[in-house]
């Protein structure tokens, strides 16, 4: 069933109206619609926004619905990447249970499109992409799942990584990942040679993980941006994190953030608890197109998060010091329709022929809701009810 009327909502906190969806797109919006023999939701006055997109996250990782684990470490990334390496196994991680766990909380709470990285490394070689092929397969309708092959353990540092991305390509991965090309790889030429490669084998996209701060994540970065013009790849290319914009020298990263822009480089930011991370405000004021997500959620990593990305919004809300309502409209932007168009998914909001893809939330405005803890109303993809008040809606599937 794809077609649905919505009646009493507010599209983007406007005045109530109705909302027609026909063969899972948006087909009219007025009031009073007279409609016949259309199933009909009564959304009770809540908003009605575009779905929550989250545009960074590891469904593989998330320890979601099993015991507390007690494991966690300090140390730099290394360590954290060796403790998980060192976990995964006896812990009994099994990908596609934990991936379908999160998954379904994620659309739970309103999010129609997830890019998630998968670890492609020499322990796991290609298992746990195949769990995640089985979850977006499981999930088809529910919500659309682009999968990064991401080199976790490095690339260049780990012969034979780079064959195994070449294979997660062929298998059905979205997206070729990398890892901190300089400080992870120690060789960045070779390394993002190897990933722009990659991408021009397979004709898909890239998603950069760059933790590298200061003039090293600078360099980097340029490296980057010079590869993408060179391989006519505007709009193809991605870096998540991006810590170096976040280096307080306005002289240095005003620049960064115009070439980042011209060459139309898609940032993935997360507010990440341990770094400073690059302004939101600024990025999207310099015309970066920039998704968010909710990066590792209860994993080896760390103990914080939840599978949702309006929580997300307020953590990143916080580390970017936001306190205006058009702050939070910005964020909320971000987190729904502005994510989606980084991610380069269909993002134009909810108007007449875009897809019927859409979440009430609740609140008086948008940045209301931004802030307000409270399950969403209304969960819409592709015009289908997948959930309703914060319970998922979607026969045949149960949380595992
Ligand atoms: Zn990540």
């Amino acid at each position: 069933m794809t077609d649905l009327l919505l009646r009493n909502i507010r599209v983007m906190a406007h005045a109530a109206t109705d909302l027609l969806i026909r063969d899972g797109r948006i087909a009219a919006i007025g009031p009073n619609l007279a409609v016949d023999g259309v199933a009909v939701e009564d959304g009770q006055g809540a908003i009605a926004i575009p779905a929550l997109v989250d545009a960074h996250t590891h469904l593989d990782k998330t320890t979601w619905g099993m015991g507390w684990y007690t494991g966690r470490k300090g140390g730099d990334l290394q360590d954290l990447i060796d403790n998980e390496r060192n976990e995964r196994i006896p812990l009994g991680l099994d990908v596609h249970r934990q991936s379908m766990r999160h998954a379904l909380q994620l659309i739970a709470n309103g999010t129609g499109h997830i890019r998630s990285h998968v670890d492609v490394d020499h322990d796991h070689k290609l298992t746990l992409l195949e769990g995640k092929l089985r979850t977006r397969e499981a999930l088809r309708g529910a919500v659309d799942l682009q999968i990064v092959a991401f080199p976790q353990s490095g690339l260049m540092i780990r012969p034979g990584v780079y064959e195994l991305l070449d294979e997660a390509l062929a298998m059905g991965a979205d997206i070729v990942g990398g890892l901190d090309p300089s400080s992870m790889d120690r060789d960045p030429k070779a390394s993002l040679d190897a990933i722009f490669r990659l991408a021009e084998k397979h004709g898909k996209p890239i998603d950069i993980h760059l933790h590298e701060y200061g003039e090293l994540g600078a360099f980097t970065l340029e490296e980057i941006i010079t590869r993408t013009r060179a391989h006519g790849m505007q709009g193809k290319v991605g870096v998540s994190h991006c810590f170096c914009l976040g280096t307080p020298d306005p002289h240095r990263v005003g620049p960064l953030m115009e070439a980042v822009a011209r060459e139309d480089i898609r940032i993935f930011t997360t507010g990440h608890p341990s770094a400073e991370v690059p302004s939101l405000q600024d990025m999207r004021a310099a015309g970066i197109k920039v998704g968010m997500g909710c990066d590792g959620i209860r994993d080896t990593w760390g103990p914080w998060g939840q599978p949702d990305m309006l929580h997300r919004a307020r953590i990143v809300g916080m580390k970017n010091r936001m306190r205006r309502d058009d702050e939070l409209e910005l964020l909320l932007d971000t987190a729904s329709r502005g994510g989606a168009d980084a991610m380069g998914v269909e993002a134009l909001g909810l108007v007449v022929g875009a897809v019927a893809d859409l979440t009430l939330v609740a609140g008086e405005t948008l940045a209301h809701a931004v802030v307000e803890e409270v399950a969403r109303p209304l969960v819409v993809k592709g015009g289908r009810v997948v959930a309703r008040n914060g319970a998922l809606a979607l026969p045949g599937i149960t949380m595992p």
